[in-house]
């Protein structure tokens, strides 16, 4: 029966993958198999794969840089398609890029034409679809701060859909694309300031300094484990909670920068999911705040 869905799925795809392994596909280096698994690199191979997914009734997981994700060890049974929209056009002080670029090449590819906005991203080594999905932000910039508009796919309806910056309901660490996961973002227009490219360039060394010298950059992770609450960032109160360092399996709560966890050498899931917990009870205990969980859970 299942072998019969993939050969129909193969038929109007035929680069769709079975049992892919997620590990290979995450920055945690974390993740059982895919069930199935399809790239896409235009929004026409996306509206595709969903038309399929509607079909076989399969559930869909989107898939950008991998870098914001815990998946369990069973993975995932449905359809992983991968976001690989990876155009970047420039045109004034604007930027018209597909879903699939890379944050780092982005911020490096802006800083050469002398454009000014995604410092910040560098080293990070996630998609834009997935920061606009997020609005990920660093040193004082957020994504929504860049963000003209949005288009998206709808999965309701399979129709592109335009956002404007208010229409995407951006907020701390949430859009309206992670409210309804029903909407794929395709591509965005970006608005950024000109600069020397020179200037720009410093701007990203310093990030990337700050990066090095603060972050645990030697141990695969999906950067920080929560949001931070409004009164105090989240690692202060791990570390004060007396979790600094704390290991489970071969998952540990860093000693460098408490609000990331780890993966020493082939930790589980279960084990990070377990620290993440941990966490999230002692430091309710100690200090009566619930802390948020930024990491998406995948397959559990
Ligand atoms: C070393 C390191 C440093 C980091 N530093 C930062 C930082 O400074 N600031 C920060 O905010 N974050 C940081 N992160 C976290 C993460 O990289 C960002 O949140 C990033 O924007 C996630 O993008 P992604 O493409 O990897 O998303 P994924 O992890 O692949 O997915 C995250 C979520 O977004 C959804 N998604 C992805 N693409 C789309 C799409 N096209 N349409 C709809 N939904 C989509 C997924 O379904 C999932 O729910 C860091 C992570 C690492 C590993």
């Amino acid at each position: 029966m299942e072998n019969n869905v993939f050969e129909k799925l193969k038929k109007q795809l035929p680069e769709i993958q079975k049992g892919v392994l997620l590990k290979n596909y995450t920055t945690y280096r974390i993740g059982g198999p895919a069930k199935y698994f399809f790239a896409v690199k235009n929004k026409e191979d996306l509206i595709s794969a969903m038309k399929l997914a509607k079909k076989f009734k399969l559930p869909v997981f989107i898939l950008g840089g991998g870098s914001n994700l815990l998946v369990s060890d069973k993975g995932f049974s449905g359809l992983v398609v991968k976001i690989n929209i990876s155009d970047l056009n420039l045109k004034g002080n604007k930027a018209f890029a597909g879903a699939g670029v890379n944050l780092t090449k982005l911020a490096y590819t802006l800083a050469e034409n002398g454009l000014s906005g995604f410092e910040w991203s560098a080293g990070i080594p996630g998609t834009i679809g997935g920061a606009i999905h997020g609005n990920a932000h660093a040193f004082g910039t957020k994504t929504s701060d860049l963000v003209e508009s949005i288009e998206a796919v709808d999965l309701k309806t399979l129709k592109l859909k335009k956002f404007t910056n208010a229409q995407c309901q951006f907020s701390l660490k949430n859009s309206i694309f992670k409210k309804n996961k029903n909407l794929v973002i395709v591509s965005a227009v970006l608005k950024l300031k000109k600069e020397p490219a020179e200037q720009v360039k410093k701007n990203i060394k310093e990030f990337l300094e700050h990066r090095r010298e603060k972050h645990p950059m030697n141990f695969p992770s999906a950067g920080s484990t929560f949001v931070n609450p409004s009164s105090v960032p989240a690692w202060y109160l791990i570390k004060k909670a007396g979790l600094s360092g704390k290991r489970i399996g071969n998952a540990q709560i860093s000693e460098k920068h408490c609000n990331f966890i780890v993966n020493l050498q082939n930790a589980k899931a279960k084990d990070v999911l377990a620290l993440i917990n941990l966490a999230k009870k002692k430091v309710k205990k100690d200090f009566g705040i619930l802390l948020e969980p930024e990491i998406q859970l995948v397959g559990f």
